[in-house]
């Protein structure tokens, strides 16, 4: 089934200027990218879209990481979005990421990990309406 899925291309990627190899892994797995903005994340943005993490101990260090340098924020597109963009960055921890995986061939550590990926439909649809409105989304 055709579906959605958010994803961003973190800062510590930015900052090497691997947006375009990522993006190459992006559609080499078969996702569209239908909507693609680079901004620079707000504190306010980064503290509501890791609102569930809000209870960790890297909360602080995740909010600044993400306000850092610019991201890249984007909707993907294709078959099983959702859990085809998880297989294809890997685990969190790119020491336990697959080979081939985003996360295997360009994350630095478990907080500064290039990509983050949505992990349900429901937190798509959340997610991109954080960041996109329906007209900025072109299939
Ligand atoms: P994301 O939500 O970014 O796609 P994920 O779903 O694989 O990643 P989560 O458990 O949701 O992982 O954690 C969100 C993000 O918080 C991670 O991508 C990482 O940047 C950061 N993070 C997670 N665990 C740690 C940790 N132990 N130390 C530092 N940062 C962490
Ligand atoms: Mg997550």
């Amino acid at each position: 089934m055709t579906e959605r899925t958010f994803s961003i291309i973190k800062p510590d990627a930015t900052r090497r200027n691997l947006t375009g190899k990522i993006n190459a892994v992006i559609e080499d797995a078969g996702l569209r990218i239908v909507a693609q903005r680079r901004i620079r994340m707000t504190e306010g943005q980064a503290r509501k879209f890791y609102e569930v993490h809000a209870a960790r101990p890297f909360y602080g260090e995740l909010v600044e990481f993400m306000t850092s340098e610019p991201v890249v924020v984007q909707v993907l597109e294709g078959a099983n979005a959702v859990a085809k963009y998880r297989e294809v960055m890997g685990a969190t921890n790119p020491a336990d990421a697959a080979p081939g995986t985003i996360r295997k061939l360009y994350a630095e550590s478990v907080g500064e990990n290039s990509v983050h990926g949505s992990d349900s439909q429901e937190n798509a649809a959340l997610e991109i309406a954080q960041f996109f409105t329906e007209a900025d989304i072109v299939g």
